[in-house]
């Protein structure tokens, strides 16, 4: 039996799934993109499936995609842009099909990097960066996280409720550019990795569109820190999410708090507590402090500038190129060379890898500040945004005009199947606008 009678065998009546499932219904939809899905494996093709709620969309492509992974032995990804989609293929969907469907798979759920505690910066703190909590809720979080740590069975944030602030959780979860891998004297114990070490061989893996994007970006970035397994094989849930996620992480940021955290990293003053943090101090390297203090504030006058310009307004177009000087430019560069200087003599990796992340980070700065404001980069689009009342954060922002060409080119050509499915993709019966916003204007198309 081929891979298309095999899907329609198992759903259709008298079927497995109508054996095992309380109230089955017979849903020729679900049959009909069943099929398609199937043929789109088989054939190695693009697909785009518009198919109304109630139809069974997860069974119609989980169903083919466990049935060809399993042969081909080639995983699939499926990508959902929410929780709740992915919480039922996960929770629900996929460990019924485990119990009903006659074969063997496995099935992951994968989060991002940053929802796993890095155990190596979470051990720095602990021993040396301790006193830079200022409150004592502050210190009160940090030794819940430390003792969560000892106990928890997956290492993320997902385990640890209710979740910390963001200014601990940063300091001390996973980052791609700030990870020794094998080298780690963590590694045996690491929850990123062991978590990484289940999606190697996993038929199944389920993503959100964030994580999907970031992933293809890393990839793009070629610095080996990709979070997924090769892949070819993709089904993207929700599909009519995906131009906006993609638009997001194909552009580029810079905001107040980047430049803060940055800062912070390499130079935290002491505050109430009286101790000072960041790499600098834990380097002996304290007589760099006043760089880091130049380029902060050079920082306070560039975005008071871009506050003042950006007078009452909460988002505008950026139109001519030089609208405000680059007053960071000079202060960052000179704070990387000086961390090139100090990686010489980093005291062991660990420490020459964190350098290494800040020189990226202030090289990455300065790049994505240089192309917004000289307007740098042909059919993309520049703003600055104000969100935020009490604690403004500032933003200015690049984004291609359109995602479609780059995912064309340089993502979807990269992938034998495509199926792109959701509740509202066609307008007035038409994919063309989907199609063509974001690439796929070659897929088949089915309307059920
Ligand atoms: S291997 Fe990387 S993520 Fe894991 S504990 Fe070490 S540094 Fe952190």
């Amino acid at each position: 039996m081929d891979l298309r009678d095999e899907t329609i065998s198992i759903l259709a009546p008298g079927g497995v799934i109508s054996r095992r499932l309380p109230g089955y219904e017979d849903r020729p939809q679900q049959i009909e993109m069943a099929e398609a899905v199937a043929e789109a494996f088989c054939q190695g093709e693009h697909l785009v499936v518009e198919a109304g709620t109630g139809v069974g969309k997860s069974f119609a492509y989980l169903i083919p995609a466990i049935l060809f992974a399993t042969e081909a032995k080639e995983p699939v990804v499926v990508s959902t842009n929410t929780i709740s989609l992915q919480e039922q293929l996960i929770d629900k969907d996929i460990p019924f099909l485990r119990e009903t469907l006659p074969l063997d798979f496995t099935a992951v759920l994968v989060k991002g990097r940053g929802n796993y505690v890095c155990l190596r910066r979470l051990n720095m703190v602990a021993t040396s960066e301790r006193g830079l909590f200022e409150t004592r809720d502050e210190v009160e979080e940090f030794d819940r996280i430390l003792e969560w740590s000892k106990i928890t069975s997956d290492g993320s944030l997902a385990d640890l409720l209710p979740n910390p602030p963001e200014s601990i959780w940063s300091m001390i979860c996973s980052e791609s550019d700030n990870c020794l891998s094998s080298k780690c004297e963590f590694f045996g114990r690491c929850f990123y990795y062991r978590a990484r070490g289940k999606v190697l061989g996993a038929d199944i893996i389920v993503v959100n569109h964030h994580l999907l994007l970031s992933d293809y970006v890393l990839r793009k970035m070629n610095i080996g820190v990709a979070v997924l397994p090769d892949y070819q094989h993709l089904i993207i849930d929700e599909a009519h999410n995906l131009e906006s996620i993609a638009t997001a992480h194909i552009g580029r940021e810079v905001t107040n708090w980047r430049v803060k955290r940055l800062l912070d990293g390499l130079y935290r003053p002491p505050r109430r507590s009286g101790h000072p943090g960041g790499v600098l101090v834990r380097m002996g390297a304290v007589e760099h402090i006043p760089l880091v203090e130049e380029a902060r504030r050079s920082a306070e006058i560039f975005f008071d500038l871009l506050s003042k310009w950006l007078d009452e307004n909460e988002t505008m177009a950026i139109e001519r190129e030089g609208f405000l000087p680059n007053l960071l430019e000079e202060p960052i560069l000179k704070l990387e060379e000086l961390l090139r200087d100090l990686r010489k003599r980093a005291k062991d990796e660990s420490e020459e890898m964190e350098i290494t992340a800040f020189i990226r980070r202030c090289h990455k700065l300065r790049d994505d500040l240089d192309d917004i404001l000289s307007l740098g980069t042909e059919g993309y689009v520049y703003w600055v945004e104000r969100t935020g009342r009490r604690f403004a954060n500032l933003s200015l922002n690049a984004a291609p005009i359109t995602v479609a060409d780059e995912l064309r080119e340089d993502f979807f050509s990269n992938m034998r199947t495509i199926v792109a499915t959701s509740a509202t993709l066609a307008v007035n019966g038409s994919f063309d606008f989907f199609k063509g916003r974001v690439g796929l204007e070659n897929a088949r198309e089915l309307l059920i």
